[in-house]
């Protein structure tokens, strides 16, 4: 790619990391100036920040060190109890991910990680991104790391008007063009600053941003036209039922998701299949009989819950009933509801539960 149909002058990592040495955030997983980084809290933080802030990840990352101080330590522990210490930061492939990533490299790498963009690329879970983080973090390889961030502050730097997702292989080139021998994993990390923190979606601080005078979005006044996003396509609405049994003695039946497709292995309450039908035809009676876990009385909670996945928008209708006596569902198991907690239940269900608390 030729740099010289950019603005002059261009930007230069120099600039940046000056700017990085002033103004960096000080984040719980990065290491002081100068103190090589450990590619485990690398990893570990750079897996949780995928589509989430600073602010929802920092407990996380605190409870899951605390729990687990080391790569090994992770490896021994039980997929159920990883998935159940992330509950709430969503995405839970990422957490199967990680529990797997890192039984294979205790099984297979000697608890240690591959120290090459191209080698960690081969781990479960571990995508461009990730893979690149770690290299030029943790490892000082020369890896372009290319996130949402970094997106928004190449696309406004040289005013690329292809639409995302197609613009990525052009920021990825232009990234690794700028990505200096020296500190590759500081100016990694000062692009994602820059982008979290001066060059924001809405209203970024082009006054105090170290590559204002090389910025075209800038010169022409035009900045949050960048990145040029596709139109985006209405996402589909998914109804459903979600039924809340509960036992005399304060138990509620829960049941296990498959091992596969979405929120895999995770515990609900008992659902039907969440499908694309009218709100008139969704909760007719004959669905609902055949999708309860047992036979009752059931009754209506008012009200709906709703959620959004990255493909769809859900909304559930919540039936429940209450069983003297612990009785023999179809399917799942009861648990003590002040148990709940010890089992991965995605945020979804936690809404489902304060609906049934709330109603
Ligand atoms: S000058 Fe403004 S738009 Fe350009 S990179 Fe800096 S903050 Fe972003």
């Amino acid at each position: 790619m030729d740099l010289s149909r950019t603005a002059s002058p261009k930007p230069t990592s120099r600039k940046l990391l000056a700017w990085y040495d002033r103004e960096r955030r000080d984040l719980l997983w990065r290491t002081a100036p100068g103190v090589q980084a450990e590619p485990y809290r690398v990893w570990l933080s750079e897996v949780m920040l995928q589509q989430t802030t600073v602010t929802a990840v920092t407990p996380y990352f605190e409870k899951f060190l605390g729990l687990w101080p080391s790569l090994a330590a992770l490896a021994s522990a039980s997929r159920d109890e990883v998935l159940t210490t992330w509950a709430g930061l969503g995405y839970y492939s990422r957490a199967r991910n990680l529990h797997a990533c890192a039984r294979v490299l205790v099984d297979e790498h000697g608890g240690m990680f591959p120290q090459t963009e191209k080698e960690l690329l081969k781990l479960p879970g571990v995508g461009a991104y990730t893979a690149a983080a770690i290299a030029a973090i943790a490892f000082n390889e020369r890896a372009a790391v290319v996130d949402g961030n970094v997106e928004r502050v190449m696309t406004r730097q040289f005013a690329l008007g292809t639409p995302l997702p197609k613009v990525k292989a052009e920021v990825k080139a232009l990234t690794e063009m700028l990505v200096p021998k020296a500190r590759p994993g500081d100016f990694a990390q000062a692009m994602m600053d820059l982008g979290a923190t001066i060059c924001t979606p809405r209203s970024p601080d082009c006054p105090n941003c170290p590559w204002a005078s090389s910025c075209k979005a800038l010169a022409s006044d035009d900045v949050t036209r960048f990145p040029v996003k596709a139109p985006k396509k209405e996402k589909p609405t998914r109804r459903g039922i979600v039924f809340w049994v509960e036992t005399a003695g304060g138990e509620v039946l829960i049941e296990q998701r498959p091992e596969t497709g979405l929120l895999a292995a995770m515990w609900q309450f008992p659902t039907d299949k969440w499908a694309e039908v009218s709100a008139r035809t969704a909760f007719a009676e004959k669905a609902r009989a055949k999708s309860a876990p047992l036979e009752a009385n059931w009754s209506r909670v008012p009200g709906l819950v709703t959620h959004t996945f990255t493909h769809f928008h859900l909304e559930l209708t919540v039936y429940q009933t209450r069983v003297e006596t612990r009785v023999n569902p179809d399917r799942g198991q009861f648990v003590k509801r002040r148990q709940l907690e010890k089992y991965a239940l995605p945020s979804l269900m936690q809404k489902v539960a304060g609906h049934v608390a709330g109603a």
